[in-house]
């Protein structure tokens, strides 16, 4: 019974009119996965309803069984979808199916619109799968009643037009009753068997009994309950696909339970993409934590180390307190031993992948190895072990990847340390100067050219025992280089005019430089720009150059090569303008080449300076 006072008209939000405009008039496909998003949202008010249930006692209803139920009327032309759950009174229906949050629907349209695309699979991912089913009704009546005793029942009706009605409704029982009006051409909705078809291929896993007519058509099962040899690959994928709106395939699916020292079951994802698992419905991280089949927390972000946050799924405890309120969750000493075992048996699944698979680990290393690098900066207890995760390009086979095994077991006879160095990119560093030296005596080096590297080698500091060395550094301790009979070395610049040549240098680079000396080991390059310091500054230079903030050059020691031919040239020029211009551009090509000229365009001007010189013939 609804009474006239009690009943009133709203208005939607102009971006959920222009959504449920496109909804109803634009798009005719994936239509049927309006019956996963109801459902969805039924399993999510029953969640609800039985945490409120653990933590207060007074709940209207408390002996009614948690399940969703769905009808199919012919005649009527109608389609049912009730469930006990939590309800809703008359403002949480003007808040959620309507006016006040739904930000969400200017994001869909959004990503409609971008891709040019008619894809509204995706619609859940933004909080207003709701609306989906307006795709298919011409009229949707939402009727509901809270599980707080006190509050009246409510019926929302809309059209999908401009406005939504709110009345008083004659409701006994606890939870929400949607009837959805077909449109002619969605007749096909209204068979038992079409429904059932639906939820069997997206609502599967939903944990509460779903019923169609009087069966009921979902399986129910908590996948990750069931042993792993049990589950197919098939199976995981279409769980995966159910938790995360992300319809390709898993990278990986990780399936464990552990009854010491800590009881739980987990079934954890890395997606497909990176982005998948940070920008999907999931993106706020963490997975979602249970106790004893009861969903705790949508987002347990403190289950897992802040790097591992790229993951999805689920964890389910047996020993977490099944009345632990939300804001307590986090401080529960159970939820420490918990991420201390499950993060440590992600890194065991993550070590076999990469030793029984190692091309397809490239492909998760070119993804998440980002978060790998993140792990060993920030988590300490795990260091050792992510150490080995990780893969690095090197002078090697610059495409290639290698370990740090994998380096350590090509290290050469004498060789101490782990070389490696910075740069912009592979294809600059493939032609530094600072790689002579080590090529000349097979020597590897890794080429980092990631900004996150420079705190990377920072933090690791040694592997097996060896330390990791810059190899841009001044004072390098190598075994000598072998010499090649064939190819005897270039005379040196004399020794008076190498210095006056570099006091010359000094002079016209002044503050710039904090030395110019002879170097003991450049063999092809006039010039390199050494650091005595392990060149941390230069990496920070680089992190402030890629998020395009000032900073002030690091200073470096510039080492020029007395048997290169424009150094015995150069000092044998004397003082004049040219001498100065290719000085300085001396300095500033080397610069470029560590990644850290602050203004390449800056050179242009100079070096038409320099070619006009080299190209006049009077
Ligand atoms: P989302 O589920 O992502 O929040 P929806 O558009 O699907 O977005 O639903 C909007 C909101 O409406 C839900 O968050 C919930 O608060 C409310 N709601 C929808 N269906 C129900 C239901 N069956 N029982 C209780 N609340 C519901
Ligand atoms: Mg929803």
């Amino acid at each position: 019974m609804t009474t006239t006072a009690h009943s009133q008209t709203y208005e939607f939000r102009a971006e959920v009119q222009q959504l449920l405009h496109i909804l109803a008039h634009a798009l005719y496909t994936d239509r049927e996965i309006f019956i996963r998003e109801l459902v969805s949202n039924a399993s999510d008010a029953l969640n609800r309803l039985q945490f409120e249930q653990l933590t207060n006692q007074a709940v209207l209803d408390p002996s009614a069984s948690l399940e969703i139920r769905i009808k199919v009327d012919k005649d009527a032309k109608t389609l049912t979808i009730s469930d006990t759950g939590i309800g809703m009174n008359r403002d949480e229906m003007i808040e959620n199916l309507g006016t006040i949050a739904h930000s969400g629907a200017m994001s869909f349209l959004k990503a409609l619109r971008e891709k040019g695309n008619t894809n509204t699979e995706i619609i859940g991912q933004f909080g207003v799968g709701f609306y989906s089913v307006f795709m298919v009704a011409d009229k949707v009546s939402v009727t509901s009643r809270s599980f707080r005793a006190d509050d009246q029942a409510v019926t929302w009706t809309s059209d999908g037009g401009g406005t939504y009605l709110i009345e008083e409704a004659d409701k006994s029982s606890r939870g929400t009753d949607i009837v959805i009006h077909l449109k002619e051409d969605a007749d096909e909705f209204l068979t038992d068997y079409r429904v059932e078809q639906v939820i069997k291929k997206h609502s599967n896993y939903v944990a509460f009994p779903i019923h169609v007519g009087d069966k009921v058509a979902n399986a129910q099962t908590a996948l990750w309950r069931r042993s792993k040899g049990e589950v197919k690959e098939e199976e995981y994928q279409n769980f995966y696909q159910q938790l995360t709106y992300d319809f390709g395939k898993p990278m990986l699916s990780v399936h464990f339970s552990a009854d010491a020292p800590v009881q739980f079951y987990s079934l954890l994802y890395v997606p497909s993409k990176l982005d998948r698992g940070l920008l999907s419905a999931d993106h706020q991280g963490g997975p979602r934590l249970y106790a004893r089949k009861v969903l705790i927390q949508e987002h347990a972000k403190d289950l897992l180390p802040e790097w591992m946050r790229f993951l999805t799924g689920i964890v389910d405890s047996e020993d977490l307190p099944l009345n632990i309120s939300r804001e307590t969750v986090q401080s529960n000493r159970i939820m420490a031993r918990l991420k201390a075992t499950v993060s440590s048996k992600v890194i065991g699944e993550l070590e076999s992948f990469a030793e029984r698979d190692p091309e397809a680990y490239i492909t998760f290393w070119n993804e998440f190895g980002r978060m790998i690098k993140e792990g060993v900066i920030t988590d300490g207890s795990h260091k050792e072990r992510l150490a080995k995760l990780l893969r690095f390009h090197s002078s090697r086979s610059p495409e290639g990847w290698v370990s740090l095994a994998e380096y350590v077991s090509h290290m050469v006879e004498r060789q101490k340390d782990i070389y490696y160095l910075f740069g912009d990119d592979l294809k600059t560093l493939a032609h530094s100067p600072h790689l002579e030296v080590f090529k000349a005596r097979g020597i590897e080096v890794l080429l980092l050219s990631e900004p996150i590297d420079g705190f990377l080698v920072n933090a690791l500091g040694v592997f097996d025992e060896k330390k990791l060395h810059n190899g841009a550094d001044a004072e390098l301790e190598l075994p000598e280089a072998p010499q090649n009979p064939d190819q005897p070395a270039a005379e040196p610049v004399a020794e008076s005019s190498l210095n006056t040549l570099i006091e010359r240098i000094k002079e016209v680079l002044g503050e710039r430089v904090q030395d110019v000396r002879e170097s003991k080991v450049l063999t092809e390059s006039p010039a390199r720009l050494s650091a005595s310091d392990q060149g941390f500054g230069a990496d920070m230079a680089r992190v402030y150059k890629l998020l395009d903030q000032e900073f002030d050059l690091p200073k470096r020691i510039l080492e020029i090569n007395p048997r290169h031919p424009l150094i015995h040239n150069l000092a044998a020029m004397g003082e004049n303008p040219v001498a100065k211009a290719v000085i300085e551009q001396l300095f500033e090509s080397a610069l470029l080449i560590e990644g850290i000229h602050p203004n390449p365009v800056e050179m242009v001007g100079r070096i038409q300076a320099i070619m006009e010189a080299a190209t006049r013939t009077r």
